[in-house]
């Protein structure tokens, strides 16, 4: 089956690539993929000791319930395959894939 892909004005074909993976390993938690999601899919949580997501508390009080700041895909399904996050990303922790058409 071929990817879903669509046709633009120009006539050209573009198969947007969703997101499906931000690797916690490389990601430095610097924000800069959420600011420039337009569809609020994704959501920054603190990863403690153990490797669990924490919910930030987002008064900017800073204490030791996390190891680091990760981001995460909170809300997949709203994702609308730009990439801009992973354009921009500076630790190339994307990954994304086509859609079965
Ligand atoms: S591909 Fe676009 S819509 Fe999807 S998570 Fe990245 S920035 Fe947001
Ligand atoms: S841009 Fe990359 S390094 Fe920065 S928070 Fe997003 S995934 Fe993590």
């Amino acid at each position: 089956m071929a990817d879903f892909s669509v046709t633009l004005p120009s006539g050209a074909t573009w198969t947007p690539t969703f997101v499906q993976k931000i690797n916690e390993d490389t990601c430095i938690g610097c924000g800069r993929c959420f600011r420039v999601c337009p569809r609020g899919v994704l959501e920054l949580v603190g990863l403690d000791e153990e490797g669990e997501h924490v919910a930030l508390a987002g008064d900017d009080d800073e204490d030791d319930e996390y190891e680091k700041k990760v981001m995460t895909i909170a809300h997949q399904e709203l994702c609308i395959g730009c990439t801009a996050c992973a354009r921009i990303c500076p630790k190339k922790c994307y990954t994304h894939a086509a859609a079965p058409g």
